[in-house]
């Protein structure tokens, strides 16, 4: 049932245009492209969620990038920032490789879904206020599908704000990488910074620091 259900939300999501700014911005990106990707058809679309159906864990980004996710098609892929989430799932036994490069490389998970609160790539990565609460709707909505979803990983502070209003989770305790908190639905959230080159350049997020929130938010996931 939930398999169904899924399936006719991403056909929606990936057919809506309810924000013409990010409409706008998704397909000029998708038609001058990076000059890396000159041959290669851009998506251009709203980008669907990935993963199982069935997962206890539910990873949440912010949106996707304009040539990583808006480019392949699929969440955390063909950038550098699903370079780092990616191999950091793989480690923990949720994915059958540590890479993913277009929706067509082989990548299965396992016990994990993988999402964003905005589904369109925004200009600067910074979504307005009105199309995070515009897009927002699909999230919750694969909220209650995902039955068995039990712990989040929050990558960075947009999208633990955006768990903690979903289930009315108040008073909201701060963001700090690492922070475990329990939501006011009874499920766990793990925050992490988000693996954005601005964090992991910078040396704010190591690849241990990802691996250990990953690990906890499992760990929850499996326990709860
Ligand atoms: S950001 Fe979300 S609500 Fe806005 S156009 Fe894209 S899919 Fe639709």
């Amino acid at each position: 049932m939930s398999e169904g259900a899924l399936m006719r939300l991403e056909r929606e999501i990936t057919g809506c245009r309810l924000c013409p700014r990010l409409v706008q911005w998704r397909e000029e990106v998708a038609a001058v492209k990076r000059a890396a990707f000159a041959d290669e058809e851009y998506w251009g679309r709203p980008v669907p969620a990935f993963g199982d159906s069935r997962a206890g864990l539910v990873v949440v980004g912010l949106a996707p990038a304009a040539h990583g996710g808006n480019r392949t098609g699929r969440m955390f892929t063909g950038d550098r920032s699903g370079d780092w989430l990616w191999a950091a799932l793989w480690k923990a036994g949720l994915a059958n490789q540590p890479v993913s490069r277009d929706r067509g490389d082989g990548l299965e998970v396992s016990g994990v879904w993988v999402t964003a609160v905005v589904r369109c790539a925004p200009p600067g990565n910074r979504p307005t206020t009105e199309e995070r609460d515009t897009c927002v709707r699909y999230l919750a909505r694969e909220l209650e599908v995902l039955e068995d979803a039990r712990a989040f990983l929050a990558l960075g502070g947009f999208a633990y704000e955006a768990l903690c209003r979903l289930t009315r989770t108040r008073p909201r305790p701060s963001f700090s990488h690492g922070a475990q908190v329990r939501l006011a639905d009874g499920r766990w959230v793990v925050c992490s910074y988000h693996p954005s080159q601005q964090n992991t350049f910078t040396g704010r997020l190591t690849r241990e620091m990802l691996d250990d929130a990953v690990g906890a938010a499992v760990a929850l996931a499996n326990e709860a």
